[in-house]
């Protein structure tokens, strides 16, 4: 670890071991020798619980982590899709380079306590052992948890296996339990429930791959779905009925590349066109659409976004990376500093 490159920050956290409950403790004692003082605390933290509660229930912010592909490019990294919400972080798919965007949002990788994956293709996990090793040594206070479709428990079994010998090296001197890697398979349904928040899971049509999964997150009056991987999906528009917004992947071709190309006309087949995607949109009509996973083979971003123009007058929008929304009454999209 370079110590020139390590947060100040950083080092504060580890010189001060967990839990900080005493110092709270200390200093609510110490409050409490004058009354009123505590009295008026007590009074503004209880408006803050309450303020904060009620515009936490109307508001949620969504950062894209990586809007790329399993091609290589340094602007779009592997998928990746954080939403905050309840003051909690939900983290879909931690594909190549998570991490990294992570630390440029500004966001600890111990910040993340749960990962949700779509499927299981390379391109959407391969961030998923820097997520999970770094957190460890940034302290992450419980284990990081990732659920994902059938055939995750074994990733993550494997991923436990291939690192044995640094959890070996770095237990003999860090608690262990920030090291637990949980994992838990899920099918089509709502897989979370907690502070205000439910995830649901559903299948989305990536064939040959099975199970691949989308997911929606409801908070509040506020919703937003993520398409993962697919072609154009009747269940996937069923699940994304009312919802604010659309993450959907993007897939575009020049016709005469496919026509020439089997290979490329195999994986157009398991993605979503323009066409397909203003199709998708007419029928679900989110307050904003954005596209991730942007595959594009002889088009550019701009002409992808005029065919779906053509037929699909909403609010759209070209996915980037660090791309960060603000979803409330108002949906505002800004780039992160
Ligand atoms: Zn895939
Ligand atoms: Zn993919």
């Amino acid at each position: 670890m370079c110590a020139l490159t390590f947060p100040v920050r950083h080092y504060f956290r580890l010189a001060i071991p967990r839990p900080l409950g005493f110092n709270l403790a200390m200093g609510y004692f110490t409050d409490a020798l004058n009354r009123r003082l505590f009295k008026r605390r007590c009074l503004a933290i209880l408006l803050l619980c309450l303020c904060g509660s009620l515009t936490w229930a109307d508001y949620l912010e969504i950062t894209l982590l990586g809007t790329g592909t399993p091609r290589l490019s340094a602007e779009r990294y592997g998928s990746a899709t954080l939403i905050q919400a309840g003051g909690k972080y939900f983290l879909f798919d931690a594909g190549r380079g998570a991490v990294i965007r992570l630390h440029q949002a500004d966001i600890t990788p111990d910040q993340i306590e749960q990962v949700f994956i779509t499927h299981l293709h390379s391109d959407h996990i391969t961030g998923l052992d820097d997520l999970w090793i770094t957190g460890w040594i940034y302290q992450r206070p419980s284990a990081l948890k990732v659920y994902g479709p059938e055939g995750t428990k074994h990733t993550i079994d494997a991923l436990r296996s291939m690192y044995h010998k640094d959890i070996h090296y770095r237990t003999s001197n860090v608690r262990h339990e920030h090291a637990q890697l949980l994992s838990e398979e899920v099918t089509q349904g709502v897989i979370y429930q907690a502070s205000g928040v439910t995830i649901t899971a559903f299948y989305v049509d990536h064939k040959p791959v099975e199970p691949a999964l989308g997911y929606r997150l409801d908070f509040g009056d506020r919703s937003v779905l993520i398409s993962g991987d697919t072609t154009y999906s009747d269940n996937l528009i069923k699940h994304a009925q009312d919802v604010d917004v659309l993450i959907h992947e993007i897939a575009g071709s020049d016709a005469t590349l496919v026509a020439r190309n089997p290979r490329l006309a195999k994986i157009m087949a398991y993605h979503t066109n323009p066409q397909q995607l203003a199709k998708v949109l007419q029928k679900t009509q989110p307050r904003l659409a954005v596209f991730n996973h942007v595959l594009l083979f002889g088009m550019t971003e701009e002409s992808a976004l005029a065919q779906i123009r053509q037929d699909y007058p909403g609010r759209i929008e070209m996915g980037y990376d660090l791309m960060h929304i603000q979803l409330g009454e108002k949906i505002t999209v800004n780039t992160l500093p």
